[in-house]
Formats: C-alpha cells, structure tokens, sequence
C-alpha cells in the first residue's frame, strides 16, 4: 500500500471513533470559521432588542453562529446557552463545555444530539456526539 493511503486510513482511524453503547462519539470536521457579522447591523439588532441605544466599539468583532451541525449537516441547530439546553457543566462532556466560556461558545445538534466549540477563526472543529458525557 502506497504511504498516502496509509496516512489516510490512519487519519481515519484516529478522526473518527467507533461508538459503543457506552462511549461517546468523537469526530472532527473541517475548518470554516463564524460568519463575521457587520457592527452598524449588530448595533441596530442590538439596540431593537434592548430598546435603547447600544453602541460597540469600532474595534468590535461580531461573528454569528454556525448554520449546520459539523457531525450530520442538519440546520437544526441551537446555541449552547440556549434555554432548552439543561445539562449543567458535570453533565456536559469536556469537549464541548469550556472553562472559561461554558457554553457560549458551544451549539449543540438537536437532530444527532452533537455538541461542539465553533470557533470564531477557521480551526479544525472537534466534535462529541452526544454532547452529554454517557
Ligand atoms: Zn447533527
């Protein structure tokens, strides 16, 4: 077998876990950053929802969040922090809850019940499913 083939199998074998009944799933997908939203929409949305004037500062960086799930594509997904999400930090698997952040970072599939960090730049995204530790 030619080494690149053995490279991929073995990405393979690493990037993607089998699932047992008692383990979660770990994949990874590839890098394609937030969408980077625009501050003079951001402040208008902003200030509409709090009904007063919001200003950011001009060095803001604004991104949205993500629009499919990285595991299944499904567009049914939610922000992390969303209310329907439960799980307190000893529930949710360490891959998808941050230290520093929780989950304010993290959007969870409600179709496959992954979960995973979006980061703002384009990384590699790591992502458990399901997004609870089993
Ligand atoms: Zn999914």
């Amino acid at each position: 077998m030619p080494l690149g083939a053995w490279v991929r199998v073995l990405d393979r074998a690493i990037l993607v876990m089998p699932m047992g009944d008692h383990e979660n799933e770990v994949g990874t997908a590839p890098p394609r950053g937030r969408p980077k939203l625009g501050r003079q929409d951001t402040e208008r949305r902003l200030s509409s929802l709090a009904k007063t004037q919001i200003k950011l500062p001009a060095n803001a960086a604004v991104t949205g969040g993500p629009s499919t799930c990285p595991a299944c594509a499904s567009t049914n997904v939610i922000w992390g922090c969303a209310e329907e999400q439960t799980r307190t930090r000893e529930e949710v698997h360490p891959l998808v809850w941050d230290d520093e952040q929780w989950m304010a970072d993290s959007f969870i599939c409600r179709d496959c019940q992954a979960g995973w960090i979006e980061p703002d730049e384009p990384e590699t995204i790591t992502w458990v499913r399901p997004y609870w530790k089993v």
